[in-house]
């Protein structure tokens, strides 16, 4: 039995409800300029999939049977926007600031595509929405409003998408859905953990299908990796991880699975910024892997240089002695290099003696600004060179070890030092630090 179909006006609630008031006016802006070079508008997958779960809408995808860099050019000299175009596609995004909020709106041709080979990128030609919505990945993303000039919307379901919303199902549009694209696991993943989804019996079986055939091995590793940040970057990657794990593709994608993820990610977000997020979890989960898999995956994957360095600096954290107490002194210096997402991640994942040494630095002793600058030096007449270097460095030990607590004292500090230096004897902090 299907659902019956909502009526234009609940639809435009809807819609209204999901979009920030920025947002919404900029979506009329782009209705009257695509009305303007008479292209037809239809707002695409997920923002109708989100307004119809009444989620907010995040970004605004949007598809004209046309030329979509007429529409993305016209939208971006109207809003200011920053315009980036993609010549393979011929797609546009827009990026802008409208009422002090940023707000990204890819608009792309709608196209047809086809697989020349499994996991091949596809040949696209320009198409109908119709065709348009057919080369997408699941029911729930093929929903479509038509935008229309007078602010009427119709609502295009041609694969009862919003049937399977309703019930809360994950279905793939064809059976050779996984050989076409099989980065769609992945999708298939995010999709089912952030919305609470089950998948159908036979999608499943497809996705066992596909893992079976080691179709991932097969798929671009930059294309893989792009899935893997997405991954990353979802409300609480490790469920889409264990769903992975549980269709065995996490072996293909190079991760293995640790249980430990459902208590240090949960962990990780709650005391953590997010925009740190990523990047911890990418470190615990290297932390649950051998050296060999970690190998590898640095290996396979083109990974930026934030990761680089995880990857680099990750073995020679764990080879440090932090699993006995030790003082602020030892700490910042064992500590100071490492990057705080892979000192976080090693907390998150440790037991009491070293999580309680990389807490303490972390909270307490890094956190704590340097009583002098290297700019404060120069204004106080000390010629520039290494000895700025040891200066603040002999400081920040005194710092540490309470010699040392204020600016004032770290000034009267630095005179018996010029005093001494001038007087020839030779240099020793904690000689100078009883203030
Ligand atoms: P999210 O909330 O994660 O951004 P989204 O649905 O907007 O979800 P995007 O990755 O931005 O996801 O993709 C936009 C739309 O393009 C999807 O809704 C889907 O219809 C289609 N799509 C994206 N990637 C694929 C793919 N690999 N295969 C088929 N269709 C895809």
């Amino acid at each position: 039995m299907s659902l019956p179909a909502p009526d234009a006006e609940t639809l435009r609630q809807q819609l209204t409800q999901a979009l920030t008031p920025a947002a919404r006016e900029v979506l009329a802006l782009a209705i009257e300029r695509a009305a303007a070079l008479q292209l037809p508008l239809y707002l695409v997958g997920g923002p109708v999939r989100d307004a119809l779960l009444g989620l907010p809408i995040v970004e605004l995808d949007l598809v004209v049977e046309g030329d979509a860099w007429l529409l993305a050019e016209a939208l971006a000299s109207a809003t200011d926007g920053r315009l980036t175009q993609h010549a393979a596609f011929r797609t546009a995004t827009v990026a802008l600031e409208h009422q002090g909020q940023p707000l990204t709106i890819d608009v792309v041709t709608a196209r047809r595509e086809r697989y020349p080979a499994p996991a091949a990128l596809p040949i696209v030609e320009p198409a109908t929405i119709q065709e348009d919505l057919a080369r997408r990945d699941f029911t729930i993303n093929t929903l479509a409003l038509r935008l229309l000039p007078d602010g009427d919307v119709v609502l295009l379901d041609p694969f009862n998408g919003r049937e399977d919303l309703a019930r809360r199902r994950l279905r793939v549009l064809h059976d050779a859905s996984f050989e076409d694209d099989p980065t769609r696991i992945l999708r298939a993943a995010r999709f089912v953990a952030r919305l609470e989804l089950a998948v159908v019996p036979h999608t499943r079986r497809l996705i066992d299908a596909a893992v079976r055939q080691e179709l991932l091995l097969r798929t671009s590793p930059p294309r893989l990796l792009n899935e893997i940040w997405l991954l990353l970057d979802e409300p609480a990657p490790e469920r889409a991880l264990a769903l992975l794990h549980t269709w065995n593709a996490l072996p293909q994608l190079g991760l293995s699975w640790s249980p430990s993820i459902f208590t240090t990610f949960p962990a990780a977000r709650r005391s953590l910024a997010p925009q740190l997020l990523p990047q911890v979890y990418l470190a615990l989960l290297w932390l649950a892997m051998t050296p060999a898999a970690r190998q590898a995956f640095g290996e396979r994957y083109n990974l930026p240089a934030w990761a680089r360095t995880l990857a680099r600096e990750l073995p020679q954290l764990l080879a440090l002695p932090l699993d006995r107490p030790l003082d602020a002194v030892a700490l910042e210096a064992l500590l100071r290099r490492f990057p705080v997402a892979l000192l976080h991640a090693l907390a998150l994942s440790s037991p009491a003696t070293i999580q309680a040494n990389l807490r303490r630095y972390l909270d307490e002793i890094r956190p704590l600004p340097p009583l002098l600058s290297g700019e404060e030096l120069r204004a106080l007449g000390i010629a520039p060179g290494p000895t700025y270097g040891r200066i603040l460095r002999a400081l920040r030990q005194a710092q540490l070890s309470g010699m040392i607590t204020t600016r004032d004292e770290a000034l009267a500090w630095l005179e018996r030092l010029r005093d001494d230096e001038h007087a020839g004897s030779c240099y020793d902090p904690s000689r100078h630090s009883e203030v």
